[in-house]
């Protein structure tokens, strides 16, 4: 089962990844916890340069980008599929994908509101080392700043400010119907299935309707 996650930033991606990977036992894997834990392990110059990048709300090159999910399916846990968070975000990432014989199952896009993005992205907080997501009022930790499991300290992501959540939703929608038509294609063709979900709806409105769409 290989699964793409496509939409805003704070759509809840995240969160029906988590869903998805823990019911039906494949990993998920978002390219932004991938970059971000690059740059925690190591300092070099090609390190700084993604996450001055990252920091500044533009994308990383896609050639960084392939490679870094190549080496990451082609581990042994994604061998029953996988879920993939933020990528591919961009058309060209997404037909590279299809050249390398990286076939797609499911495609499933969560629609939000773009006031919505800013009321959810200001205020998140997350564990850099493990990517776990809380918000200091919708899903606040146990312990004000520390993390559940850890205890370690939350951060605040230097890409959540209002103008760079601004840029990423720009360079979103940019890329966004190029993405969406080129799966709707496919998905007329019988070569992947194709869903719009509603991510304004309660979670479990959302997961159920995730469950029926997989079952198809
Ligand atoms: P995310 O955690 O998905 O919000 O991603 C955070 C940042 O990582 C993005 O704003 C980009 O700078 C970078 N990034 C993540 N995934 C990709 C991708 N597929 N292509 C290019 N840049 C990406």
């Amino acid at each position: 089962m290989k699964i793409i996650l496509i939409g805003y930033p704070c759509s809840g991606k995240g969160t029906q990844a988590k869903f998805i990977s823990n019911k039906y036992k494949i990993p998920k894997i978002s390219t932004g916890d991938l970059l971000r834990s690059i740059i925690l392990k190591k300092t070099t110059k090609d390190t700084l340069e993604i996450k001055k990048k990252i920091d500044s709300g533009q994308l990383i090159p896609d050639n960084i980008i392939i490679s870094i999910i190549q080496k990451r399916i082609s581990k042994k846990d994604c061998l029953n599929g996988y879920i993939l968070d933020g990528f591919p975000r961009t058309i060209n990432q997404a037909k590279i994908m299809e050249k390398n014989n990286l076939k797609i199952d499911y495609v499933i896009e969560l629609l939000i509101p773009k006031k919505s993005v800013l009321k959810r992205m200001l205020g998140r907080q997350i564990h850099e080392k493990s990517g776990r997501v809380y918000h200091k009022i919708y899903n606040p930790p146990k312990q004000k700043n520390k993390d559940d499991i850890t205890g370690e300290k939350l951060v605040t992501r230097k890409d959540d400010t209002k103008q760079i959540i601004q840029k990423r939703l720009n360079e979103y929608d940019f890329f966004k119907k190029k993405i969406i038509n080129y799966y709707k294609s496919k998905h007329k063709l019988n070569k992947l299935k194709f869903i719009k979900i509603n991510a304004k709806k309660k979670l479990f409105i959302i997961q159920k309707k995730i469950i029926k769409f997989l079952k198809k």
